[in-house]
């Protein structure tokens, strides 16, 4: 069991690298028509960018049914990993950063705060050639102490 559950949490944290290499190398290179809405105007409700969530779902469903058909318990924990990574993402991302749904608006939370700050740091450029903080739940070292002093200065 603890096997399993370390694949999972293995498989989490992998999935941060995949995010950071397919954000800064797809989305922002061939793929950018996707993603350019994201960074620009703000159509409707949904987004085109909305459609890297194939990313996670379409593997973590092939990993867990597969996984199921065949008992290959540990390819079920990967795809259970992927699937939490997703909704980690989902709520990091389109909730709380960009507010898609009005939940939890205002934290103190140092990690939560630096974590918005850096993206919206991502967000400042426009295009596609430059831009920075391409990762989602890692946050680089200062940010997270800017937000620490600003929590502490409070
Ligand atoms: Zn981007
Ligand atoms: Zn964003
Ligand atoms: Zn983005």
């Amino acid at each position: 069991m603890l096997t399993y559950i370390l694949i999972t949490l293995f498989t989490f944290f992998m999935m941060e690298l995949v995010t950071w290499a397919t954000h800064k190398y797809a989305m922002h290179g061939f793929m950018w028509f996707f993603h350019e809405d994201h960074h620009q105007v703000k159509p409707g409700f949904f987004e085109k960018n909305d459609f890297f969530f194939l990313i996670f779902a379409i593997p973590s469903w092939l990993c867990i049914m597969l996984g199921l058909m065949h008992q290959y318990y540990f390819v079920v924990s990967i795809g259970v990993g992927i699937a939490m990574y997703g909704v980690a993402y989902f709520f990091v991302h389109d909730v709380f950063i960009h507010q898609r749904f009005k939940w939890f608006r205002n934290s103190d939370n140092v990690y939560l705060r630096a974590l918005r700050k850096a993206h919206k740091v991502h967000h400042k450029h426009l295009n596609k050639e430059d831009g920075e903080c391409f990762g989602m739940l890692w946050v680089p070292t200062k940010y997270y102490k800017e937000a620490k002093r600003a929590v502490d200065s409070k």
